[in-house]
């Protein structure tokens, strides 16, 4: 009752303070819930986006002062565009999906939503915007209900067990003893690795940002739940603008534009197409993948 109250005022606080009276200090918030992980609480309330083309301008970023990881990164994205990043491991990729859905802001350079600056908006109302989407930190301690109130506070259980039904987690979510009450994460049930991603998904579905950045991870889960994880997703993306982060074949051969991602630059962009015709970096990954 109280939690739910306090989260519906501050949901993002509330769990940063929860986390904190629990200790689970090396678990990520931020990466969770897609917010930004470098002063949360900036952002000016003024600023709001004026367009959905998500757009890196000269992005130099690091984690380390005197250590760069993106140098002079620029992109667009237009809205309604799949576009791939690929690339070596360690090259920056999923550190530049990060900083497109403003979980980070640029050392100097701008990520913008229309003309916007995501770093300069606050965090909260990134998010209504853009998401990041991983396989880390799905599920937080506490009810399978506040675990899906995260993505809309104040959400009512119907459109939840809408979120749910949309994901194909309705199955296994109505065989629950105490259904949205469960408790879930550590102590609580424990949910299986494809459980874990439905309620990633269904928080999506939520919260439905129109862009989303996807950093797919080597694939925790068995061929079949991997599959039928895979037909929720494609609907959960489905109309909206997609940076995916790609560890597999057919996610950047099926994208409208690859970016190929090497040392922190992108060292390549176009079509598969186009690519394969260059044969360069990405035609050797693509020839790689294939054998
Ligand atoms: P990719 O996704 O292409 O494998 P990353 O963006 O994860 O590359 O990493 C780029 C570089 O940044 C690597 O050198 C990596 O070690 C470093 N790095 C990534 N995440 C962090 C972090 N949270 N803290 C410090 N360094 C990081
Ligand atoms: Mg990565």
């Amino acid at each position: 009752g109280a939690l739910i109250a306090q989260m519906m005022v501050d949901p993002v606080n509330l769990i940063l303070r929860w986390y904190d009276e629990l200790q689970v200090a090396q678990v990520s918030l931020a990466r969770l819930v897609g917010v930004r992980e470098i002063e949360p609480d900036a952002g000016d309330a003024e600023v709001r986006p004026d367009g959905r083309a998500v757009r890196a301008d000269e992005v130099r970023f690091g984690y380390r002062e005197g250590v760069d990881v993106l140098h002079r990164v620029s992109m667009d994205v237009p809205p309604g565009t799949r576009l791939a990043l690929v690339g070596p491991s360690g090259a920056g990729k999923s550190t530049l999906g990060r900083l497109l859905a403003g979980i980070y802001a640029p050392r100097t350079g701008r990520v913008t939503l229309g003309a916007a600056e995501l770093s300069r908006m606050p965090a909260e109302r990134v998010r209504e915007h853009v998401a990041l989407v991983n396989q880390e930190h799905h599920v937080f301690v506490g009810s399978l209900r506040d675990n899906l109130l995260l993505a809309r506070a104040g959400a009512e259980d119907a459109e939840l067990w809408a979120a749910l039904g949309a994901v194909d987690a309705e199955d296994w979510a109505q065989g629950l003893d105490d259904g949205l009450d469960t408790e879930v994460g550590s102590g609580g049930l424990s949910l299986t690795p494809a459980q874990a991603q439905q309620i990633a998904l269904a928080r999506l579905v939520l919260a439905d940002p129109h862009t989303l950045v996807l950093d797919e991870a080597t694939s925790l889960l068995d061929p079949r739940a991997a599959r039928h994880l895979e037909r929720s997703l494609a609907r959960v993306l489905d109309g909206r603008t997609v940076v995916a982060i790609a560890h597999r074949l057919h996610t950047a051969h099926d994208a409208d534009v690859i970016a190929v991602v090497e040392n922190g630059r992108i060292t390549e962009l176009g079509s598969h197409t186009d690519l394969v015709a260059a044969d360069g970096a990405y035609a050797a990954l693509w020839r790689s993948w294939h054998g």
